[in-house]
């Protein structure tokens, strides 16, 4: 398969324009919308959950329904708003049912995600969920990774549990929240962007 040429000169409006229009894989059959990503161009922080679900779908933006009522709580235990940080998923449009992404539409929408970082350059990528961490951390489980930093390649990851996983997993509330109060001690520890 072709790889998604990234222009001379890329931004992120530009992404966002091809991702609207994309046809790459079969989840543009079934979409509303297709759901980009959105936050300051050049946010200390970007966020990766899974995919859109019916809201994003329906309303072209990410994490608006119940899991990002949950993920706007979450920020506030890092010290951190929404606004402050760019919003986007591991395939920019809605699995029929919600399911998981396949590993060929990941694959298929990953260069979309990889020029989404290269513009924005991160002091943290912060993965929500299997997904995201399958994708930049295939060796490592969600069990035993949440809550630290991995510093690989370009990128420093800081994986932890969906928050929608806190809403049917009422358990798994203090662990997530625990973690992001340490992203907000691993944060104050690095290096202001450039
Ligand atoms: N869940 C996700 O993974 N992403 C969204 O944008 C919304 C819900
Ligand atoms: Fe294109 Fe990604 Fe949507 Fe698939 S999920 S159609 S690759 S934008």
């Amino acid at each position: 398969m072709a790889d998604v040429q990234a222009p001379l000169d890329d931004s992120l409006s530009l992404v966002a324009e091809e991702v609207k229009a994309c046809e790459r894989c079969p989840l543009s059959l079934t979409r509303t919308n297709a759901v980009a990503g959105e936050g300051p161009p050049d946010a200390r922080v970007v966020l990766i959950g899974e995919g859109p679900g019916r809201n994003e779908d329906l309303q072209g933006r990410p994490f608006v329904g119940a899991a990002g009522k949950q993920l706007e709580g979450l920020l506030g235990d890092a010290g951190l708003r929404r606004g402050d940080v760019y919003i986007t998923n591991v395939v920019k449009c809605r699995p029929p049912e919600n399911r998981r992404p396949t590993g060929a539409e990941s694959n298929a929408c990953g260069p979309y995600l990889g020029r989404q970082l290269m513009l924005v350059r991160p002091t943290l990528v912060v993965l929500l969920g299997d997904s995201a961490l399958n994708r930049f951390l295939p060796d490592q489980s969600l069990t035993n990774a949440h809550g630290r930093m991995f510093k690989r390649g370009d990128y420093a990851f800081f994986p932890t549990y969906h928050p929608a996983a806190m809403i049917y997993n009422r358990a798994l509330e203090g662990v997530i929240r625990e973690d992001f109060r340490a992203l907000g001690g691993v944060l104050s520890g690095l290096e202001p962007k450039d």
